[in-house]
């Protein structure tokens, strides 16, 4: 079997020891006959892996008591709405807009309530004194990594309301003081698993503050209430999280993910800004993506070419978003150090046989 070099958006690349372990446990888990797939949600064995998989991530990010940790479903884009659902009665949503994501997220609160755009910068990251909420702001609402464009907060900002962040593209990619936010929430098909899980991470006491009216599965309280089992949850997602969040343990968590992903964005980065414009970069240096790596080659002509000789060599899904054209690298936590050089080396190549 060969696999690829895979840098896609996501869903991306999974840790191959945990695509092994799934399928050599696909059809008998622990020796009990039976798929994950086909056991009850309520069965004490789901229990199990759901309380340990919501234990590990705590371990991971040192998640403290006063949190809830919660799987839902529906993406971030599910999230964009409930957000202002929940914590917005009463005030008003403020968004850090800076990019696809928090523009989308930003959009959906002007449907549901009150919303301002608290910054509004393009190809970086807003800058803390930037950042003014209106009067009535009942938090702040911000993207850590703009997956499209390959924007990344080198900080975390500081503010007097509750913080949200949506970090669907470096969800555990870094250390996070989850004591700084308010609400935390990740696709997981990116660092963390497959799609259809978004995991959220919440300050209890922020929680029963959606209007009355709200829609019980779109209220935060109902996951928290009954361990995310309100309804049948994504089970074989949460397993396969499980196994995740295992190997980053084993690999040495986040920390040493943080320590990687420099590595790993720094190659391409550095080769970028050394190619005499061959390949460029748009981001502000101090904003630019760990996670996603964002470029284009000077002569366009010439990227059907570049894409087509990467995937002779195994390195695939390196075209950029659809609504941005150029090309995308990204280097989630289960791309090796390896694969980024690979990839390096093939642009450098490409560079001088076309320069
Ligand atoms: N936020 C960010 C940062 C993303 O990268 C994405 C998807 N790539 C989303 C939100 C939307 O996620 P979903 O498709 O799971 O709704």
């Amino acid at each position: 079997m060969t696999r690829i070099y895979n840098f896609a958006a996501g869903p991306s690349a999974m840790p191959l020891s945990v695509l092994e372990q799934a399928a050599a446990e696909m059809t008998d888990w622990h020796g009990l006959g039976l798929s994950i797939l086909e056991m009850s949600h309520r069965s004490k064995d789901f229990i199990g892996i759901y309380r340990e998989t919501v234990s590990l991530l705590r371990e991971l990010y040192g998640i403290p008591d006063e949190y809830e940790v919660m799987f839902l479903q529906g993406g971030g884009h599910l999230e964009f709405a409930m957000v202002p659902m929940n914590f917005s009665v009463g005030g008003c949503g403020n968004y850090a807009v800076n990019g696809v994501w928090s523009k989308k997220a930003f959009k959906e609160a002007q449907k549901i309530g009150e919303a301002a755009e608290a910054a509004c910068v393009d190809l970086r990251a807003p800058r803390q004194d930037e950042i003014k909420l209106t009067e009535n702001a009942s938090y702040l609402y911000y993207c850590s990594n703009e997956t499209v464009n390959g924007i990344r907060y080198w900080y975390t900002p500081e503010v007097s309301v509750p913080l949200i962040a949506d970090m669907s593209s470096d969800f555990l990619s870094q250390p996070v003081d989850v004591r700084k936010f308010g609400l935390i929430f990740a696709g997981a098909q990116k660092n963390f698993g497959p799609a259809g899980l978004t995991v959220v991470i919440a300050r209890r006491d922020l929680l029963g503050r959606a209007d009355p009216s709200t829609p019980t599965m779109l209220d935060y309280e109902t996951y928290a209430k009954s361990e995310s089992m309100y309804n049948t949850p994504p089970t074989f997602a949460i397993y396969i999280a499980n196994l995740v969040a295992r190997w980053l343990l084993d690999q040495g968590g986040v920390k040493e993910m943080q320590r990687r992903s420099v590595i790993k964005s720094q190659i391409l980065y550095d080769l970028i800004d050394q190619s005499e414009g061959f390949y460029y970069n748009n981001v502000e240096k101090i904003s630019r993506s760990r996670m996603n790596v964002v470029f284009n080659l000077k002569d366009e002509s010439l990227n059907d070419e570049f894409v087509r000789q990467a995937y002779e060599k195994r390195l695939a899904n390196i075209k950029g978003h659809r609504i941005l054209g150029g090309m995308r690298a990204s280097l989630y936590n289960a791309v090796s150090i390896e694969a980024v050089e690979v990839l390096a080396d093939y642009m450098k190549k490409f560079a001088e046989a076309h320069s």
